[in-house]
């Protein structure tokens, strides 16, 4: 019997186990710890910011991030349309409006023209426009060389989702670092993982410091307790920062074999009419999925062809993220839309993109999608 292959599991093996029970003999199973400290002493070193706050999930992290920046009720928060749901709902649980904003057709990133409109039009109406949230996509990040001046004129903070990011980097400078304040996810499917988990990271000490303070029921640092505003239970437990820290020291070799992945579906596609790979020009990013864009007029077959065929070999895919304006629980969002980001939803596939997949298994997507090809073209299989 073959097993499923899945998009992106976990990639942990003994290292990680070591750490975790390392951190379980050492006592420290509360939600803070050294490997805490640590973790967020790492993970700031590798984005290269000043410091960072761990917290339960990068939807925490963002929701933290939006609040350290002083987005609530009567704000507008600007958030790409073409992102998954954590990055909108954290705008509203600040009780701000997000606002959406289309994307670039080639990269699925921000369309950093349609934004600097958008951002001179909210001004204009006198809507108070609290942050940006550009959301670095799949791994690529945004082109924050033309983003950050629009920004910094308008005096508007930027809030990086990075989730998807860490390790990624813009012109040499890495994913997390280009906002006020960045996001971070250490979600089951992300790059690295802590089975659930986030991270605020910033040069600000200011927001990291009241983030923690939050993240921790805003308790007063007193004997009883205190609590002088309304805080959350939001911190990342110490046991759980210890598989952190076991996954960043293998963070290089994990986009190394994604890497490897995407240049290898790059490589079967490159002859295939009407099909690209989604950021495939970035060698920046750090490949944490790999998505083809089919234009089905000229492949003759819609990714959803392509989809069915490898559910039908136990393969998983997933279509590109559906819009938030298309969201029933957004319903009737205000924003800028070009049907640059409903296109890549109806034409987009994400393929099987993990580091833990064996040769044995790449071999086996590879081989399955050549069959497909093959049938559809009537070319030989590679
Ligand atoms: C995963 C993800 C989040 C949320 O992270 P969680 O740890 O799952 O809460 C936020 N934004 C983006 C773009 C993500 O991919």
């Amino acid at each position: 019997m073959t097993r499923t292959i899945h998009l992106s599991p976990p990639d942990v093996g003994p290292l990680e186990e070591s750490y975790l029970i390392a951190a379980l003999r050492s006592g420290w199973v509360a939600p803070v710890g050294p490997d805490l400290a640590a973790f967020e002493r790492e993970v700031a070193a590798r984005v290269g910011t000043a410091g960072a706050v761990a917290v339960s999930s990068g939807t925490a992290a963002l929701h933290l991030a939006l609040l350290g920046v002083g987005a609530g009720a009567g704000d507008v928060v600007v958030v790409p349309t073409l992102t998954f749901i954590a990055t909108a709902n954290a705008v509203r649980y600040t009780g701000a409006r997000p606002v959406f904003v289309d994307c670039d057709p080639r990269t699925g990133n921000l369309d950093v023209a349609l934004t600097a409109e958008l951002l001179h039009d909210l001004v204009r109406r006198g809507e108070r426009v609290r942050a940006v949230v550009p959301v670095d996509m799949f791994g690529s990040c945004v082109d924050y060389t033309a983003l950050l001046p629009i920004c910094a004129e308008l005096g508007i903070p930027v809030v990086e989702d990075a989730a998807e990011a860490l390790g990624a980097r813009h012109g040499g400078q890495p994913a997390g670092s280009f906002g006020r304040v960045g996001a971070l996810s250490f979600n089951g499917n992300k790059i690295i993982t802590t089975s659930g988990g986030g991270m605020l990271v910033s040069d600000d000490q200011v927001l990291l410091d009241r983030a923690r303070h939050l993240a921790t029921q805003a308790r007063e640092p007193v004997p009883h307790y205190e609590h002088r505003e309304t805080g959350y239970n939001y911190r990342l437990s110490n046991l759980l920062a210890a598989l952190g820290r076991a996954q960043l020291l293998r963070l290089d070799g994990m986009i190394g074999r994604r890497r490897d992945l995407r240049d290898r579906y790059a490589k079967l596609f490159a002859a295939v009419p009407g099909v690209r790979v989604l950021g495939e020009e970035d060698d920046e990013s750090n490949c944490w999925l790999t998505s083809i864009v089919v234009n089905p007029g000229q492949a003759g077959w819609h990714a959803t062809d392509l989809a069915a065929h490898l559910a039908r070999h136990d393969i998983e895919t997933r279509p590109v993220w559906k819009p938030m304006h298309l969201q029933p629980v957004f319903g009737a969002a205000e924003g800028r839309f070009t049907g640059a980001a409903e296109q890549l939803f109806r034409d987009g596939l994400t393929l099987p993109s993990g580091s833990a997949m064996d040769t044995g298994q790449v071999a086996q997507v590879l081989t399955v999608i050549g069959a497909f090809l093959a049938e559809r073209t009537g070319a030989s299989p590679a």
